[in-house]
């Protein structure tokens, strides 16, 4: 477990953490983890401003459980990770 906790974030893993920072929801060693990777990637910087800029509203509204079927989060994921492998 310490290990685990102690290794930096992958990029993928950051993105399925981007709501739970962005509403504060994390806890202070994950959040540090969060920052740490923000910090040392541009790509992962951008995409956390620009889900922070979304009302939490709009973004409860995308999310899976309100009807936002599998696949679509998926394309969304993939969509992400080939934009952020551009910019390396
Ligand atoms: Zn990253």
């Amino acid at each position: 477990v310490i290990r685990w906790r102690r290794r930096s974030l992958t990029c993928q893993e950051l993105v399925e953490l981007v709501t739970d920072y962005t509403e504060g929801a994390l806890p202070p060693a994950e959040r540090r983890r969060f920052e740490r990777h923000v910090a040392a990637c541009a790509g992962c910087a951008t995409y956390v401003e620009q889900m922070a800029a979304i009302p939490p509203l709009v973004r409860a509204a995308a999310q899976p459980s309100t009807g936002l079927p599998p696949e679509a989060e998926l394309s969304l994921l993939h969509a992400f990770r080939s934009w952020h492998d551009e910019r390396r």
